[in-house]
């Protein structure tokens, strides 16, 4: 961030990152920026191109998941 190291990667999953300036300007270059936070008014969203509404500790267990079951994983 405003600290000096910058990221650009194809996909950033934020967990729980309100978005505070000196954060972003880290990553928002990010070809896509998944954001995951219990509050809908985080600064993290109005960067974000998908937006997740809750808490981490429900939302990750089942991305996971969905994310095995799309490569046809069973849990
Ligand atoms: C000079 C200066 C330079 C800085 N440089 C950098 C930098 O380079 N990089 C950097 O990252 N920071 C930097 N910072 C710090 C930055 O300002 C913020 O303090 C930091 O980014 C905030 O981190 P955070 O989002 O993890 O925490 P917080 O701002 O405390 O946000 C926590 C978020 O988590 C959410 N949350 C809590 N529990 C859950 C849950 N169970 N599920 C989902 N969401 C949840 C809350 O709603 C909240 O939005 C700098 C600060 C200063 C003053």
């Amino acid at each position: 961030g405003l600290s000096g190291r910058t990221v650009r990667p194809k996909l950033i999953i934020t967990c729980g990152v309100s978005g505070a300036i000196q954060f972003v300007a880290g990553m928002n270059n990010s070809d896509n920026i998944f954001a995951i936070n219990t509050d809908p008014n985080a600064s993290i969203f109005k960067v974000a191109n998908y937006a997740v509404i809750g808490d981490i500790y429900e939302v990750i267990p089942k991305l996971i998941e969905q994310v095995k079951q799309g490569k046809g994983v069973k849990a």
